[in-house]
């Protein structure tokens, strides 16, 4: 059982007794008890959000200005530096002539 669940069941005992003042602040408190849990789960996403930001980060090798992600056997690109560093995000770059091409961002690098 939650602990939501358990905040209204105490408020239902409470209020069947008529006690209506400790009956108002056990419904403060399941008010609360609802926000944090609703903080917490935002936070253990943030925490999920920045373990994987972390695991990329430690995989990334920069080449010859493009970054690659380090695989077990392999490693797996090119992405574009620019798009990583300024937004954090990884887009692969494409091919363009003799070229790498971000299709985002429009750079365009050595290959
Ligand atoms: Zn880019």
């Amino acid at each position: 059982m939650s602990i939501i669940s358990n905040a209204r069941e105490i408020a239902d005992v409470v209020k069947k007794l008529g006690n209506i003042d400790l009956y108002r602040k056990i419904v403060d408190l399941e008010g609360e008890i609802i926000e944090l849990t609703g903080q917490n789960h935002l936070l253990l996403e943030k925490i999920g959000d920045l373990e994987k930001a972390l695991k990329t980060k430690a995989q990334l090798l920069f080449e010859k200005n493009v970054y690659w992600l380090a695989e077990a056997q392999a490693k797996d690109g090119p992405y574009c530096q620019r798009c990583y560093d300024v937004a954090g995000k990884l887009v692969r770059l494409q091919p363009w002539d003799d070229l790498w091409a971000c299709f985002e961002c429009k750079q365009h690098y050595d290959r």
